[in-house]
């Protein structure tokens, strides 16, 4: 292994890719079957030099806060910007407008040059060029993250027309970044701090956590509807938790973190430690620091940063647990029982003795690397709109389920213990998911699904919706859409493949009418709430999940008897909450001065004033959809509540 490495440090020096631009494509057309050695060694790797974290994190050393080897997969089509298929950097600044000129491409070098032609690395820092390759770079690699089998195994699309997300570095000055999906763009402002001028598109934790936002309005294009707070608030915890969990699958970061550790992986104080020095250091992006909380329900407000931190916390109590699990298997070579997360460091006498057989290193792996199946492969499972906590806990555990049926070390039963004692799960809850039940059981329907149709067509998944109308708790009369089709081909341990997953989301608007002195200049308005399902099958068309979001009319027509109409009641009586709870927060949040209409500057880009819930006028004036901007918090804002007093009420760019 020690050999290995030497002859990869001597590679990054100089390029010693001898493949010609031929080969080199057809070597592209089958990357995935290629080990990343090899594309190393073809150009099919390049490194590019980010930042790991923050440039003010280890301010005091600036060679180790470096990343050489941020590793972003070729493309046939690199060009300057930098713009690849999925991204095309656009150095504008609405403020100034300036137009800063792009890195180059240079095909004969394989990399981006500078305007003088000189090379894009750790001696070009102060250099525009470098934020926008850096930026790039980091992008490039968080979306493989995310497509990556051990994730959602599948390409992600935006949420937006088109292909490209553009990335302005230095959209003007405040602090400030956000995602902003009419733009089809991440803004990336920059600010002084104590003399300094911070920019933000070189935070890797910020430029992850914005694209954490992109992806997530991808994948559930339809959660910016939801009046629900919880749903703000998951949008927030998508943010963070690419931040976390892209920082631990940074290689050469988790050898670092390891020997921060002193080679001694003290369990969860580790993660601890490293949460308050990442916090310390990046005043205002506390990520990790956040994450490393005892929040639970009922503990926050419904601002959807402070909520947001309750199951952020949940998934580093995982994270935390893990590392312990798998530290004890180093310590003590077996893999009893299920860690307890959370209950902090245990002994470590025995540590001196044994044998281990797990490094530091290894440890931080083995947790980011599950941690990423855990995490994000549940995000295939939600429900197409208004997402809960509840719902994403539900998926959590499902998830395990289907990934590790037998489950030898109880990750299940870890992932039930840290969701309750967040107030998540109640205990009806657990003692639902406790019971003793078959994997799989075949969901009533009145004409099964053929797979071979329905995962190729949008029509045919239609049909097959259509004539389940009663089973799948569509009301008769309503007409819905397919909200999405797709399929996923997702790994589990040891890379095994897991059974091919076809995904599909149906939605359909109920009109509500807005009566009353709560809803403002809304009242008299109509506008609707969004109901759906979500179905993952497997190729024999076996449903592997289905998550419902009901809504509070009946069928409409007569319905079978049994079960069915068991089904139906409940439904409607769900369906008739979340209505009560829609209009609830819709007038909330009109009395607290958060709905309103977006402005747009004349440059074409997001206004600086934007509020909170945007009011969209949907044909004739009388029908409005209200949708949650998209937003950052950047600063000490975060450890403020929503101000209730009215300050800064508009001035907050979400
Ligand atoms: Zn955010």
């Amino acid at each position: 292994m020690k050999k290995r490495s030497k002859a990869s440090s001597k590679r990054r020096t100089s390029l010693t890719a001898h493949v010609s631009p031929g080969t080199r494509v057809a070597l592209y057309a089958r990357s995935a079957l290629l080990p990343s050695e090899f594309k190393e060694e073809a150009g099919l790797l390049l490194p590019f030099t980010t930042y790991f974290q923050d440039p003010f994190v280890g301010k005091n050393d600036p060679e180790t806060n470096l990343n050489e080897e941020t590793k972003v997969p070729w493309e046939p089509g690199f060009a300057d910007g930098p713009t690849s298929s999925r991204f095309a950097i656009v150095d504008y600044n609405a403020d100034t407008g300036a137009l800063e000129p792009p890195a180059v491409w240079n095909e004969s070098s394989q990399a981006f040059l500078g305007v003088k032609g000189q090379k894009i690395d750790k001696d070009a820092l102060d250099t525009f060029q470098f934020h926008q390759v850096s930026v790039w770079a980091l992008l490039q690699c968080a979306l493989a993250f995310y497509e990556d089998p051990s994730a959602l195994g599948r390409p992600i699309p935006w949420a937006f027309e088109g292909n490209r997300l553009i990335v302005v570095p230095h959209a003007g000055f405040g602090e400030n970044a956000f995602y902003d999906r009419d733009s089809k763009s991440l803004q990336f402002y920059y600010f002084d701090s104590e003399g300094e001028t911070v920019y933000t598109c070189l935070s890797s934790d910020i430029v992850h956590h914005e694209f954490g936002h992109a992806v997530l309005d991808g994948v559930r294009p339809l959660f910016n509807e939801s009046s629900d707070p919880q749903t703000g608030a998951f949008h927030e915890f998508m943010g963070d938790l690419s931040a976390i969990l892209l920082t631990l699958k940074n290689r050469t970061l988790r050898q670092q973190l390891a020997k921060t550790a002193g080679g001694v992986f003290t369990k969860a104080t580790t993660l601890f430690q490293v949460a308050e020095q990442f916090g310390q250091a990046v005043d205002g992006h506390p990520y990790l620091r956040s994450a490393f909380n005892d929040k639970k329900m009922g503990d926050v407000s419904n601002e959807v940063h402070d909520l947001s931190e309750v199951m952020t916390g949940a998934m580093f109590d995982v994270l935390t647990g893990l590392g312990e699990l798998y530290d004890d298997d180093a310590e003590e070579g077996s893999g009893t029982g299920a860690a307890a997360a959370g209950d902090g460091p245990r002994g470590g006498k025995k540590a001196d003795k044994t044998v281990r057989k797990k490094s530091p290193v290894q440890v931080f792996y083995a947790a980011a690397d599950r941690m990423q199946r855990m995490a994000i492969q549940p995000l295939d499972l939600l429900p197409p709109v208004e997402v809960t906590f509840h719902d994403y806990a539900l998926a959590v555990c499902r998830s395990q389920r289907l990934a590790d049926p037998l489950d030898p070390r109880d990750y299940y039963g870890m992932l039930i213990k840290v969701f309750l004692k967040r107030k998540i799960f109640t205990a009806a809850d657990v003692a639902e998911l406790k019971k003793p039940t078959y994997l799989n059981d075949r969901l009533d329907l009145a004409v099964g699904p053929h797979m071979d149709s329905l995962s190729r067509s949008r029509a045919a998944a239609y049909r097959f919706l259509d004539d389940n109308r009663e089973y799948l708790l569509i009301p008769a009369s309503r007409d819905f859409f397919v909200a999405d089709l797709y399929e996923a081909r997702k790994r589990g341990r040891q890379n095994l493949i897991m059974p091919r997953q076809i995904v599909l989301q149906y939605a359909w608007r109920e009109e509500v009418e807005l009566s009353g002195a709560q809803f403002g200049k809304y009242d008299g308005k109509t506008t609707s709430m969004l109901c759906g399902g979500t179905l993952v099958f497997d190729d024999n068309g076996t449903v592997l999940s289905w998550m419902m979001k009901p809504g509070s009319e009946p069928y409409g027509r007569p319905v079978g008897r049994g079960k069915r109409t068991e089904r139906w009641a409940t439904a409607v009586q769900e369906g008739t909450a979340r209505r009560a709870a829609f209009l609830q927060s819709l007038a909330d949040q009109i009395a607290a001065g958060e709905v309103g209409v977006a402005l747009e500057t004349a440059k074409g880009f997001m206004a600086a004033s934007v509020p909170l819930v945007i009011a969209d006028e949907d044909g004739d004036g009388d029908r409005i959809r209200f949708r949650l901007a998209p937003h950052l918090h950047l600063s000490k804002d975060h450890q403020r509540t929503r101000p209730q007093t009215g300050e800064r009420k508009w001035e907050i760019s979400f």
